[in-house]
């Protein structure tokens, strides 16, 4: 484990039909932000999620077409094959108040985003294929 020093907070939104991971990564890599952590509120017009299925080391992907609440968001930022990459989870509400959640993918189509980003101060970390879970985890 390791101490972070947060080092700025950073509070916006997205646009209506902007897609949700592609544009946030645009704004990380502006702003250089290769480590911290988002939280995130707002709803979306379509999401697809992943399940991670620990059987098969597979993501199992499931495609939303419809207009959804975004419960809760979080996540974190690290480097990935040397890129900027958010690690995020959500919980979505739907029409019918039942909940759906897992591991955001693109793509995800944002109605409504209002997030913050924590960056912090230190040497990024970085992700890197584990055998072990079929993940790919902090070194
Ligand atoms: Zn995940």
């Amino acid at each position: 484990m390791e101490y972070l020093r947060l080092s700025k907070i950073h509070q916006g939104r997205l646009n209506k039909g902007d897609e949700l991971i592609s544009t946030l990564i645009v704004l990380l890599k502006e702003k250089n932000i290769q480590l911290g952590s988002i939280y995130g509120l707002g709803a979306v017009s379509s999401a697809k999620l992943g399940y991670f299925n620990a059987s098969t080391k597979k993501y199992e992907e499931r495609f939303f077409d419809e207009n959804m609440e975004i419960i809760s968001l979080g996540g974190n930022i690290s480097l990935k094959d040397g890129d900027i990459f958010p690690h995020i989870h959500v919980v979505f509400s739907r029409k019918d108040f039942s909940v759906v959640g897992g591991h955001l993918l693109s793509p995800t189509v944002v109605y409504a985003f209002e997030f913050v980003i924590h960056e912090y101060s230190g040497k990024p970390f970085v992700r890197q294929f584990d055998g072990d879970t079929g993940l790919y985890l902090w070194k």
